[in-house]
């Protein structure tokens, strides 16, 4: 069957060898005669997968021994809340870092919860950039502070993480966790909702330090207690036992493919072919955001006219392109780049776009 040209922001597109996996064992798993979603959760071939999907998120993302590894539900917006409600006491205040919409949403949950601060926002500039390090601003009250790697609206991305010895930096890594290789020893907290480069959605992943759990308040409700989690091993409840199998199938498909540095320099790759067509067309095509601030995953751009944006739209969905059209909050096109998305897609893309241009050049 004939495959569309993948661009959606999540969920997104798969490895096809992966689907191609699940499909072959979806009604006997292992020839075991049932799908894997029909074990329990209990069950010795499941925890294999469960077990097995944690290791192998550690092995290639270098996961040092003093760190959690969680499969949670509830999105990364149920991070949004869990987070002040472990760490942010009285007294304290949780410092947040706005470089777009999701980080405004983990914000407003926090404020919910307790004193929250704005360490710096580049919403001054519509969050076309990320903030320079040195201008962050920190405070002896910080509980932690929170900032968000890719902000997969408006297609920028940290390229270095701020460290000092002070503060407790926590990240929403949703859109470009597994993309390239991460300083995890810089967080404290890491969280990714799957749909975008881990899997489909369902499942949630959290890498916690492990002396983030000595402060936590006694109250809480014990789904939203990381201890809960901790102590049994994301198994206190029935997982999202499908998606982690998925998951587990897409880590084993990244390390077959030669693990993190050859997903990012494929990456790379990827994305210089997007930005150099966009920058190419001398203004057909504008990138959104700064240059130094650009997305590897995201790639967001605009047209002269919304006439000709829509019609670049509907052309693309009929040539077979899915999922370029951007965030309705903000407009305009936006072609996600993650790492299941092939290159030969890119090049199918940049050849569309080629032809666009000439068919409409003004
Ligand atoms: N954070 C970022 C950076 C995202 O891109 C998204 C979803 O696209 C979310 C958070 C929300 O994730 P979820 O839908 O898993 O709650």
């Amino acid at each position: 069957m004939e495959r569309r040209y993948n661009f959606n922001a999540g969920p997104s597109a798969l490895p096809q060898e992966v689907l191609d996996h699940a499909q072959s064992e979806l009604l006997s798993y292992q020839q075991l005669g049932m799908s894997i979603m029909e074990f329990s959760h209990r069950s010795k071939e499941y925890q294999k997968i469960h077990d097995g999907a944690n290791e192998l998120l550690r092995e290639l993302l270098n996961i040092p021994d003093d760190y959690e590894v969680l499969f949670l539900q509830g999105g990364a917006s149920l991070q949004f809340s869990m987070i002040p409600m472990n760490f942010l006491s009285e007294g304290q205040q949780g410092n947040y870092v706005i470089t777009g919409s999701w980080a405004q949403k983990a914000l407003k949950e926090a404020e919910k919860i307790g004193n929250t601060f704005i360490g710096s926002s580049s919403q001054a500039d519509d969050f076309r950039s990320i903030p320079d390090l040195g201008t962050i601003k920190y405070s002896d009250q910080d509980a932690y502070v929170h900032l968000t790697s890719n902000n997969t609206i408006h297609g920028t991305q940290w390229k270095h993480f701020p460290k000092n010895d002070q503060s407790r930096f926590i990240a929403d890594m949703s859109s470009d966790i597994l993309s390239r290789s991460l300083p995890v020893d810089q967080f404290s907290l890491i969280y990714a909702g799957a749909q975008k480069n881990l899997g489909p959605a369902g499942v949630t992943v959290v890498i916690l330090k492990k002396d983030m759990l000595k402060n936590i308040p006694d109250n809480l409700p014990t789904m939203l207690d990381y201890r809960t989690h901790v102590d049994k091993k994301s198994l206190y409840n029935t997982p999202p036992s499908f998606a982690i199998y998925m998951l587990s199938l897409v880590l084993q498909w990244t390390k077959n493919n030669g693990g993190i540095q050859a997903i990012e320099k494929l990456n790379a790759e990827k994305t210089n072919l997007l930005y150099d067509t966009i920058d190419g067309s001398k203004g057909f095509y504008n990138g959104t955001s700064e240059k130094q601030s650009r997305s590897s995953m995201n790639v967001t751009f605009r047209l002269p006219g919304k006439e000709l944006e829509d019609l670049f739209l509907k052309e693309a969905e009929e040539e077979g392109f899915v999922g370029l059209k951007g965030h309705r909050s903000v407009g305009g096109c936006r072609a996600s780049l993650y790492n299941a998305v092939p290159i030969e897609s890119v090049h199918a893309l940049c050849d569309f776009m080629h032809t666009f241009h000439h068919k409409h050049n003004i």
